[in-house]
């Protein structure tokens, strides 16, 4: 198939939805993920993204699947790609990958640093910050649509929320053409962001991102380490369903739900669906939203 480059998406006026998902490390999850995959096609997404992992093998792992959801599953498919760990001769071996493997769309990231080394250092020769990996994206013999992430609660290694916002103005200098948000459950949190990034001159789409809740635990643990915040209100819903998974879920799917519908509204150009790699609570936001 021959994948669009997501930026060209925004230009059609019309809501651009997506879906991520990251890369299983047995064979089992592969299959697995390839259900859901399926599952979520129906609802004709604009795009599906893969993350790149910290370890070597997870990282071979993200090629591959980006590669094969774009050939196998027919989605416009996006790569995510970090600096940690990677030399630029590697980054550029990996740019070389993805597009013999008809890859044109790629995120590129900072990355976290490992967990024995909480603070992050580049590789002799690497890359210290996502603008860096932009610029050289964009200097290179290749012809990518690069988006960046972008931190509505602020970056929890940034010094202030202005000093984040100057990176996110030198991510967009550099050839981001789109931006997607980090996680977040109170809407107020974007709007006022985005008003803030178009106040810094920051003209290009911002694609809010959504997880809903959907465990008493994993969900509030990765909120906890994106920095984002979980509202009185639904940490209440949360507690008060504990012991029930099925009413967690509906808590989760009924707040996520409520969130987008108040984005779409309010101009958000799409919606990036963090999705664990399951389908079913996307699924029924979809349902609620569209009845499809
Ligand atoms: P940067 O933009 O480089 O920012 C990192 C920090 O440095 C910020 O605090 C920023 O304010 C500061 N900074 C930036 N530039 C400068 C500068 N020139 N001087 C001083 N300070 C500066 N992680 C993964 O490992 N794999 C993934 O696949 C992945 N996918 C993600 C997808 C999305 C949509 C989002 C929002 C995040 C994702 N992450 C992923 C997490 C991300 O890698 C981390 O949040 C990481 O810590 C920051 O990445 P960044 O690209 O935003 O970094």
């Amino acid at each position: 198939m021959l994948a669009m480059k997501i930026g060209d998406l925004f230009r059609r006026g019309e809501p651009v939805f997506s879906f991520e998902f990251s890369p299983p490390k047995t064979d089992k999850g592969f299959e697995s993920l390839f259900r859901t995959i399926a599952e979520l096609k129906r609802l004709d997404p604009s795009f599906v993204s893969v993350t790149w992992g910290a370890g070597g093998s997870t990282r071979r792992k993200t090629v591959e699947l980006v590669s094969r959801i774009q050939r196998e599953a027919g989605l416009t498919a996006m790569a995510h790609l970090t600096c940690v760990g990677s030399t630029r001769e590697e980054i550029a071996g990996i740019l070389d990958r993805l597009r013999e493997e008809g890859i044109v769309n790629v995120l590129p990231l900072r990355g976290d640093p490992p967990k024995d080394q909480p603070d992050f250092r580049p590789v002799p020769g690497g890359f210290r910050f996502a603008n860096e990996l932009i610029e050289f994206i964009h200097a290179g013999p290749w012809d990518f649509c690069t988006p960046a992430a972008c931190y509505p609660e602020t970056h929890t290694d940034a010094a202030s929320p202005e000093a984040d916002l100057k990176s996110l103005v030198r991510k967009v200098r550099a050839g981001a053409q789109f931006l997607i948000t980090q996680l977040f459950f109170d809407n107020a949190d974007y709007l006022a962001f985005v008003e803030r990034a178009r106040g810094a001159d920051i003209g290009v789409p911002i694609v809010p991102g959504i997880m809903p809740i959907t465990s008493t635990v994993n969900v509030p643990r990765i909120a906890k380490m994106c920095g984002s915040r979980v509202p009185a209100e639904l940490q209440g819903a949360v507690d008060a369903a504990a012991g029930d998974a099925a009413r967690v879920d509906a808590v989760g799917v009924e707040w996520a739900t409520l969130q987008c519908r108040e984005l779409l509204e309010r101009g958000a150009p799409g919606i990036h669906f963090y999705t664990l790699n399951r389908s079913p609570a996307t699924r029924r936001i979809y349902q609620n939203l569209f009845g499809a």
